[in-house]
């Protein structure tokens, strides 16, 4: 190795997970702090689990509720509008049954 160029390693460095689980790794840092670690990711413990630290999820859900509505409208919209061609049709019927 060459000398002065490599950072400090620690072989037994301290890795504790936001759910409380701690383990050694090597590392160059001493202390490492980590928010998911194997003993809660979702894909080790089957259970879902949302890790939201950017309000991510918050964000999505409502831009999802939001969607929902504005369809809901546009819905009525569309019925709305079918019934009046519905309406028209029957006019012309109407008018074609006069003739
Ligand atoms: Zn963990």
């Amino acid at each position: 190795m060459k000398q002065d160029i490599h950072p400090k390693y620690y072989p037994k460095a301290k890795v504790t997970c936001a759910c409380g689980n701690t383990f050694t790794v090597g590392s160059t840092q001493e202390v490492i702090n980590v928010e998911i670690c194997s003993a809660c990711h979702p894909f080790y413990t089957g259970k879902q689990k949302l890790i939201d630290t950017a309000r991510r999820v918050d964000k999505f859900q409502k831009r999802i509720a939001a969607q929902a509505q504005k369809a809901a409208a546009a819905k009525g919209k569309k019925a709305k509008k079918e019934k009046q061609k519905k309406l028209q049709a029957a006019k012309k019927a109407k008018v074609k049954k006069e003739k």
